[in-house]
């Protein structure tokens, strides 16, 4: 385990489960339509590839690069700093998220893929956490409610770093201090 990390929350084979499962509702759902599959950058970028791979119905990929964050504390904000290049009118979105934490972000980049007539909007994420919420906003597929506090890895990161981490973990404290 990296030595910043106080403890291990969702290992490979806990996500590698949910995913199987996730992905197996979904390729039921999307059987017959061809979706355009919108990871948000950069957090859902492992997650999202680790969840493509398991689904079998036709798609497109077009990621999305929007912030929210500065440092460990939401601005508040949601800014589009890399729009996606497809038409999303009259076809479905699904948005890969790695966490929903306050819902701006995803309530936001959905009503924008609606305003552009999108057919339907869907959110997978990899981890949901209820409790700090500030918009009325669900996904409507997640791996794991997540509890509070701050959590990096498998594409989550604290300035930059531990994206690689291949499991979700809880830093250690002392690493904000620095
Ligand atoms: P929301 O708009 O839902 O508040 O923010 C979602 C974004 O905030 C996520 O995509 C993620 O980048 C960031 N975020 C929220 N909670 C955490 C967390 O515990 N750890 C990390 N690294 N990022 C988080
Ligand atoms: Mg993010």
């Amino acid at each position: 385990m990296n030595n910043d990390i106080e403890r291990i929350l969702y290992s490979q084979s806990d996500l590698d489960g949910r995913m199987d499962e996730m992905a197996a509702d979904l390729n039921v759902k999307y059987r017959n339509e061809e979706p355009i599959i919108i990871p948000v950058l950069n957090g859902a970028m492992i997650f999202a590839s680790d969840m493509i791979k398991r689904l079998d119905f036709k798609l497109i990929i077009d990621p999305i690069k929007a912030s929210s964050y500065v440092g460990s504390q939401s601005t508040g904000k949601v800014k589009i700093m890399q729009d996606i290049k497809s038409d999303v009118k009259g076809r479905p979105v699904i948005f890969m998220e790695d966490i929903i934490d306050t819902g701006r972000t995803l309530q936001a980049l959905s009503e924008v893929m609606k305003d552009r007539g999108a057919k339907r909007v869907e959110v997978v994420a990899m981890l949901d956490k209820p409790n700090t919420r500030v918009v009325d906003f669900h996904a409507d597929y997640y791996g794991f409610k997540a509890p509070d506090g701050f959590l990096v890895g498998y594409g989550l990161d604290y300035n930059g770093l531990y994206r690689n981490l291949p499991y979700v973990g809880i830093l250690k404290h002392e690493v904000y201090a620095n």
